[in-house]
């Protein structure tokens, strides 16, 4: 390709966010993972599994929250859990690994990477071009994502984000 030819910033359709100062080629954030973004939630079904340390699940999900433990039964209830959001409830009363609180940001970052093996999943995500990533909710998760309710007031971590963000830049490099 010649040095000249310059890639033509993609159109942005209107939003919200245009009466900010943003780049001309900025995408709208995605600032809720539900409808057309709902494949970037944890809950999001994985048809070929996914994996981390011996354990594979049918979402991200079911592996983190079984992670958590070194319990073999509870690991096993909790990949055997008939949807995500049982597996993240049984998630909630395992006995927890001591070290948990500094390999959990890791294990998430690794089953990022299990899942977005899928090369439709890796699509999507790449399809999310340069838009700013973050699970926006109302259950209080302010460290993976950022809580909306009147209380936290758009206050959050965004780690889940984060990840998601570095895991595009990987697919795109
Ligand atoms: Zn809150």
């Amino acid at each position: 390709m010649p040095e000249n030819k310059m890639p033509v910033p993609r159109a942005t359709t209107a939003s919200p966010y245009d009466s900010q100062p943003t780049p001309t080629n900025a995408s709208v954030p995605i600032t809720r993972f539900r409808d057309g973004n709902r494949f970037l939630s944890n809950f999001w079904f994985v048809p070929q599994g996914v994996s981390f340390d011996q354990m594979t699940g049918p979402t991200v999900e079911h592996v983190f929250q079984a992670a958590k433990t070194l319990d073999r039964h509870q690991r096993g209830a909790i990949l055997n859990a008939r949807t995500a959001l049982e597996a993240k409830t049984l998630g909630q009363k395992v006995d927890l690994r001591p070290d948990w609180e500094f390999l959990k940001l890791g294990v998430m970052a690794a089953l990022q990477g299990s899942k977005y093996s899928d090369p439709q999943l890796a699509a999507l995500l790449i399809a999310t071009d340069n838009a700013h990533l973050e699970e926006g909710n109302h259950w209080h998760d302010t460290f993976w994502g950022v809580c909306s309710c009147s209380a936290h007031d758009a206050v959050g971590e965004n780690w889940l984000g984060r990840l998601l963000m570095i895991k595009r830049s990987l697919l795109l490099a």
